[in-house]
């Protein structure tokens, strides 16, 4: 029984339309055909276990901050065998003017963040990634060229992965312990290529607004879960793509009060606020003005423990509540 063979859907143009896939018929036959053991099996692959919200943060915190930026830069249209320079430069924007702006506002403010990779972002600037790490901000895995998870085999899946880490660890200088899939496109194979890595955490799947244990078909794994939104995501707000409907509809001040609703609901609950941003979408002089009022705001509200996701991870497995 495999799965997986979901393809990306493409545009009349062969582009890929992100997460939109085809899926191949089941061995099993139609959905309301399958036998009980066919969907609680798929239900249960990197399925939400024990909730490994902690029982207090640390410093005091009522709440943990952790921000993490996806450096795709040239990566997305390379991924899509597209070589328009239009496109790639577009993402080499996310180099030359969003990492610095980026570094230089975590800087002002003295926030530690996390930065997610994909290998061929870090061998097209491995000065950039060489100063990121030296901020004393986390580097981690975001696949080899941004590839799509569920059109690969486990095989192609665990050796892309496994050669990006290392990638990663010659250019920062330590060994990446947490990944992000590109577009959280978590494959029915990665919790297997992520244990057989031994990493600390995923940050792809949505369970949950706080940490907690990923289970493999009922197995608890020990691997942390710092789940992402889409509604925590600049990407789904801002992202432009001429050749199709695909447009920037919400003004910054919009996604503004998006993200900082989101950081009230957490600071309220005494949670983790997780945002992902992206240096070629936030980095434009119009938004990057958004994410420092939003680190001001947050700033001012107090008790935020701004962290890693390393750090966040490493804690929520060490003072989960006992139940
Ligand atoms: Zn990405």
């Amino acid at each position: 029984m495999v799965r997986g063979d979901s393809v990306p859907a493409r545009t009349a143009d062969g582009k890929t339309v992100g997460d939109l896939t085809m899926t191949a018929k089941h061995p099993d036959g139609e959905p309301w055909q399958w036998p009980e053991a066919t969907w609680r099996g798929i239900v249960g692959r990197g399925r939400a276990g024990r909730s490994l919200a902690p029982t207090h943060w640390p410093e005091g915190a009522r709440c943990a901050v952790a921000l993490s930026f996806d450096a795709d830069h040239e990566t997305i249209p390379l991924r899509d065998n597209d070589e328009s320079p239009m496109r790639i430069s577009q993402g080499q924007y996310g180099a030359r003017r969003g990492v610095p702006r980026i570094r230089a506002l975590l800087q002002k403010a003295g926030v530690p963040a996390t930065f997610f990779y994909p290998a061929v972002s870090a061998l097209l600037h491995p000065d950039e990634v060489r100063g990121v790490a030296g901020d004393g901000h986390e580097i981690g895995i975001h696949s080899w060229i941004h590839e799509v998870n569920t059109s690969l085999s486990y095989e192609v899946e665990r050796d892309l992965a496994t050669r990006a880490a290392e990638v990663l660890a010659g250019l920062a200088g330590r060994d990446p312990v947490g990944m992000r899939t590109a577009s959280w496109d978590f494959s029915v194979n990665t919790l297997r290529v992520i244990r057989e890595m031994k990493l600390l955490y995923d940050s792809s799947l949505m369970a949950d607004d706080e940490p907690y244990e990923l289970m493999d078909a009922g197995e608890a794994t020990g691997i942390v879960e710092l789940p992402p939104e889409w509604i925590r995501d600049d990407a789904v707000y801002f992202n432009m793509l001429r050749f199709s409907a695909l447009r920037p509809y919400t003004p910054p001040s919009a996604v503004e009060e998006i993200f900082q609703a989101e950081f009230e609901g957490a600071w309220e609950e005494g949670g983790l606020f997780l945002l992902t941003m992206h240096p070629h979408v936030i980095g434009h002089r119009s938004r990057i003005a958004l994410l420092a009022r939003l680190v001001a705001h947050m700033q001012a509200r107090g008790q935020c423990w701004f962290a890693t996701h390393a750090q966040v991870a490493a804690w929520c497995r060490d003072n989960a509540s006992a139940a």
